[in-house]
């Protein structure tokens, strides 16, 4: 009994990661330019979704990002 209770669990765990991931992707944006300078963001980049920096500023944004952890 008790295993088929953890084994719930899991299942429930694991559905709740999906959609929350699910509901991460849909939440992110995609920009045809970028929000910091302005920028065209190349197409190529636009279909990795949740875009909306260019490169160079994506780029910029991770490492400020890494400093302050
Ligand atoms: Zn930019």
């Amino acid at each position: 009994m008790d295993d088929l209770d953890r084994a719930q669990e899991l299942e429930m765990e694991s559905r709740n990661a999906a959609i929350a991931n699910q509901i991460k992707k849909q939440g992110k944006t995609t920009l045809s330019h970028c929000q910091d300078c302005g920028d065209a963001i190349p197409l190529r980049r636009q279909k990795m979704g949740g875009v909306n920096r260019c490169v160079e500023c994506q780029t910029y944004f991770e490492q400020a990002q890494r400093k302050f952890k």
